[in-house]
């Protein structure tokens, strides 16, 4: 059976409170009445003895006689208080007897007793008898007193009150302390699981598509503050894809629009006869044409890196010479900015798809020139570390901020919008680096400054 956190939590710790009162309860209540046999024990010892004195006290020594009005006086008291006894003098004649001044009480207070004591303690092996004392006189012994009475202890009706008291104090006590461990269980049952079922909450309003929302509750446990944490995190990251989603959209109709614009409306003056379809022109137009091809082309090489099924088709790889052969197919760029590109370390062939591997240097080359003003420098170096080969490109462009950095290798993230609708990136070609080198087994890091320059930094497993 499913039960809310909450309930849970409040009855698991209630449970636990039951135990232990239950425990400290018993334990207390037997060591109580442990105590209190030991204390009555002692207590019979001394009431008999303060009977024996007592009854010392009663002889004239001078008359040789009893007062035995004093004698029936504490028999009397005795006798209430569950001593039976019977006097003797020195020649063993009765001076005073229990039964015969009161038989009826005697037989009722023997009743009581045994009747309460068993009541009490069933198992016990308790019982009336009686014994012998000898009643002393400064040295000299002048009687005797037989005593009847339930040993080895009995209780008065005061000690069975007087416990019984202390079983209810202490079944109060235990029921308090339940009452106020139910009450706080539950403060901190509720204390735990509200941040989680702010948490649940949260989740189902992202599931929602809400990704604005953020969790701003704080627990003192760690586990669930990581969790916020998280659960924080998955919302922004969502919230990010969501608008980058929308802006590729938004994107690929504005990429695709300028050059079509462009073509739909030369061919539409050629077609009226407004313009001549001069060489010029229709060069033009096919440069449009290749632009528009060439963001279909990275919009199918992402799709196809995307897609997760992405074939390696690995051989062993110069890197350093293929550098050599891409900055010499991008000779005409470089020249036309008057750019020094220089190729330094070396490193052992590796084992990659040639074909890819020749994508991710042209992007992050052709990157390099674009974002890189007149007779600017760019460095391409190889490194190699105990587990990595290691290329670097870096350049004296200008840089991007730190704000940025983060999203650059995002699908369509173009960093500084105003100035790339210049350099006519469509913000596809990091992402398609990042997915190639991670298929390799990879990973690329970039470090840069505005107005200083960057590095890209590849790492692949040798
Ligand atoms: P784009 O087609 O716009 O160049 P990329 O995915 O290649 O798209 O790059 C994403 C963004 O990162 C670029 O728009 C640019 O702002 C920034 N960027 C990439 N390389 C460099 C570089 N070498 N120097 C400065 N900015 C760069």
């Amino acid at each position: 059976m499913k039960g809310s956190l909450r309930s849970r939590l409040t009855l698991s710790i209630a449970a636990v409170a039951l135990v232990l009162i239950a425990i400290i309860s018993s334990l207390s209540s037997y060591f109580i009445n442990q105590q209190f046999k030991a204390y009555i024990t002692k207590q019979q010892v001394s009431t008999l003895n303060e009977i024996v004195y007592s009854l010392g006290q009663q002889y004239n020594t001078d008359t040789q006689t009893w007062n035995v009005e004093y004698v029936h006086t504490i028999g009397m008291y005795a006798l209430y208080d569950g001593y039976i006894i019977k006097v003797y003098n020195e020649s063993n004649q009765t001076v005073w007897d229990a039964e015969i001044w009161d038989m009826s009480t005697c037989i009722q207070i023997k009743e009581d007793i045994s009747h309460q004591m068993l009541l009490k303690f069933p198992g016990t092996n308790g019982k009336f008898s009686d014994t012998d004392f000898s009643i002393e006189l400064m040295g000299n012994k002048i009687g005797r007193v037989n005593v009847t009475y339930f040993g080895p202890y009995f209780y008065s009706d005061n000690d069975f009150d007087f416990l019984n008291q202390l079983s209810s104090i202490l079944l109060f006590v235990a029921a308090i302390s339940l009452l106020v461990s139910i009450i706080l269980g539950s403060l901190i049952a509720k204390r735990i699981s509200s941040p989680i079922l702010k948490t649940i909450n949260a989740t189902s309003q992202i599931s929602q598509g809400d990704y604005k929302i953020r969790i701003k509750d704080r627990s003192n446990l760690s586990e669930v503050d990581h969790l916020i944490e998280s659960v924080n995190q998955l919302a922004s990251s969502l919230d990010k894809q969501e608008s980058l989603k929308k802006q590729l959209t938004s994107d690929v109709a504005h990429e695709l629009r300028t050059p079509l614009t462009t073509l739909r409306i030369t061919i539409e003056a050629m077609l009226d006869g407004i313009l001549e379809p001069s060489p010029e022109r229709l060069k033009s137009s096919y440069e449009e044409v290749l632009r528009i091809t060439n963001i279909v082309k990275d919009l199918e090489s992402l799709a196809i890196l995307e897609d997760g099924n992405l074939k390696l088709e690995k051989a062993d790889v110069d890197l350093v010479d293929l550098a050599h052969q891409i900055v010499k197919k991008l000779e005409h760029q470089i020249h036309e900015k008057e750019m020094v590109v220089s190729i330094k370390g070396k490193c052992p062939e590796i084992s990659v798809d040639s074909e890819r591997m020749t994508q991710v240097m042209i992007n992050l080359f052709t990157n390099a020139i674009k974002y890189t003003q007149f007779q600017g420098n760019i460095t391409i170096e190889f490194e190699e570390t105990m587990d990595d080969v290691v290329m670097m490109v870096s350049d004296n462009g200008s840089g991007i901020s730190q704000d940025e950095l983060p999203f650059i290798f995002e699908r369509f993230y173009r960093a500084d919008k105003s100035r790339n609708r210049s350099t006519g990136g469509s913000g596809i070609g990091l992402t398609i680096v990042k997915s190639i080198v991670e298929a390799h087994g990879g990973n690329i890091q970039v470090q840069s400054e505005v107005g200083v320059g960057s590095c890209f930094i590849v790492n692949l497993p040798k």
